[in-house]
C-alpha cells in the first residue's frame, strides 16, 4: 500500500511548521529514491513526481513493483514559499543566500572512523553497517539553520537508496543529466528515454550537491576499505528536465515513462520499457563552458538551444541602454560544443551566467566547483 509521510523540518521558525512530503510504494531490499524540485523554482519535476506517484500506485496494485520506491514530491518547502515583491525565489535561501543544492553535510569521516572495528567479510553486512552509522551521524547533527535541517532530512531519506534521481530543471535548456563515470551508461540510457542531448560526466563536481554528497560518502568508504562492498553500491544522477517553464502534462507523462522504462530495464518494475527518443552524447563536465557576462544590459540571443558552435562564434549581444551610440557588447563562445542551456530572463548584470556550452575537451579554466549557474 502506498504511504504518505510528512517529514517535519526542525528550525522552521517560531509558529511555523514545514515538512518534506514523501510517497512510498512497494517493498523489498532495493530502494529507489526520487526527489522533485530541490531548487524550488524548477517546476517541471513537480508535475513529473505527481504523475510518477499515480503510475506507481497502479503498478503496486498490480504487484508489478520489485523494490521500494520513495518519491519526495516537494523536496524544498522552504524555497517553495519564498517571495520577494511578487517574484518567487527558490534557488537560494533568502536569509543566508545559501544555494539549497550546495554544501550538503558530509559525514563520511565519522562513518570511516566508526566502521573500522566492525567490518566483516560480507559486503552486504558491511553496507548495512555503513548505512546504520550514516543514519546515526545524521541524527546526531545539530542543524545550525533551516537549510541544514532540510538537507539532513533529504539525506536521511536517501541513505538507504540503491538508486537516486534528483530531478531539476535549468533556466532555458535541452534535457541533460549529470552523472559520475561509473553511472554514465545508466545516465545515457535514461537520457535517451527522456530525449536528452547531453550527459555531463565527472567523478566529483566539488559542489557537495545532493547526489555528490551521497556518492562521495561511498567513495570515501571504498578508498579507506577497498573490496569490502563499498564500490558503487549507489547509482545516482541529477536530471535537468529542460527549462523551468517547460511544464506540460504531455512532457511530464513522457518523462515518467522514461523513468519507468529505465527501472524496467533494471528489473525494478514490470513495465513496457519503451523506446529511446535520442542518443545523448557524454561530455566531461570540465568540458562544459559556463559563460558569464561582464556587462549589464539587455541580452539578445544570436544562437539557439542545440546549436553546435566553435570558439569565437557570436552567441549573444548585450545592448546597453545607457550607451545608445555604442555597438552592442558581444558574448562569444570560448570553446567548441553544443549550446545546451541559456539564461531565460533578458535583463542581465555583470557576473550573471548566460549559457552553457557542452564540449568534448576539458577546459583549462574549469576547476574547483564545476557546477555553475543552475543545476
Ligand atoms: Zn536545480
Amino acid at each position: 500500500m502506498s504511504k504518505l509521510t510528512r517529514h517535519v523540518l526542525d528550525q522552521s521558525g517560531s509558529g511555523v511548521t514545514m515538512s518534506v512530503t514523501e510517497m512510498c510504494f512497494g517493498s523489498g531490499s532495493t530502494v529507489v529514491y526520487c526527489q522533485a524540485a530541490l531548487h524550488a523554482d524548477e517546476c517541471p519535476p513537480l508535475l513529473v513526481a505527481r504523475q510518477l506517484c499515480q503510475q506507481l500506485a497502479v503498478l503496486e496494485a498490480q504487484n508489478r513493483l520489485h523494490a521500494e520506491f520513495r518519491v519526495v514530491t516537494q523536496a524544498n518547502p522552504i524555497g517553495g514559499q519564498q517571495w520577494v515583491r511578487q517574484h518567487h525565489v527558490g534557488r537560494v535561501e533568502l536569509g543566508t543566500g545559501q544555494n539549497f543544492n550546495r554544501d550538503f553535510p558530509n559525514v563520511a569521516a565519522f562513518v570511516v572512523e566508526e566502521i573500522q572495528h566492525r567490518l566483516t567479510v560480507d559486503p552486504v553486512t558491511n553496507r548495512a553497517i555503513a548505512r546504520e552509522l550514516w543514519h546515526e551521524a545524521l541524527a546526531g547533527l545539530i542543524p545550525e539553520h533551516p537549510v541544514m535541517a532540510l538537507q539532513r532530512t533529504l539525506l536521511q531519506r536517501a541513505v538507504d537508496a540503491d538508486w537516486v534521481f534528483d530531478l531539476h530543471s535549468d533556466d532555458e535548456a535541452e534535457c541533460h543529466l549529470y552523472a559520475t563515470p561509473g553511472d554514465m551508461a545508466v545516465a545515457l540510457s535514461l537520457g535517451g528515454r527522456l530525449g536528452a542531448t547531453a550527459v555531463l560526466v565527472e567523478a566529483d563536481t566539488g559542489a557537495q550537491s545532493f547526489d555528490d554528497t551521497l556518492m562521495q560518502c561511498w567513495a570515501t568508504l571504498d578508498a579507506a576499505f577497498p573490496n569490502r562492498g563499498f564500490q558503487s553500491p549507489l547509482t545516482a544522477m541529477t536530471v535537468e528536465l529542460r527549462g523551468t517553464r517547460d511544464v506540460s502534462v504531455a512532457l511530464a507523462q513522457s518523462d515518467c515513462e522514461a523513468l519507468l522504462g529505465l527501472w524496467s530495464e533494471h528489473g525494478l518494475v514490470t513495465y513496457d520499457s519503451g523506446q529511446l527518443l535520442t542518443e545523448p552524447v557524454a561530455y566531461p563536465l570540465r568540458g562544459m563552458d559556463v559563460l558569464t557576462t561582464p556587462y549589464c544590459g539587455l541580452l539578445v540571443w544570436r544562437r539557439s538551444l542545440g546549436d553546435l558552435v566553435t570558439a569565437g562564434d557570436l552567441l549573444a549581444e548585450i545592448i546597453e541602454p545607457d550607451q545608445p551610440e555604442r555597438d552592442p557588447r558581444q558574448i562569444r563562445a570560448r570553446s567548441e560544443g553544443r549550446l545546451i542551456a541559456r539564461r531565460g530572463h533578458p535583463w542581465v548584470r555583470a557576473g550573471d551566467v548566460v549559457c552553457k556550452v557542452a564540449g568534448s575537451k576539458p577546459l583549462s579554466w574549469r576547476f574547483g566547483n564545476l557546477i555553475g549557474g543552475r543545476q
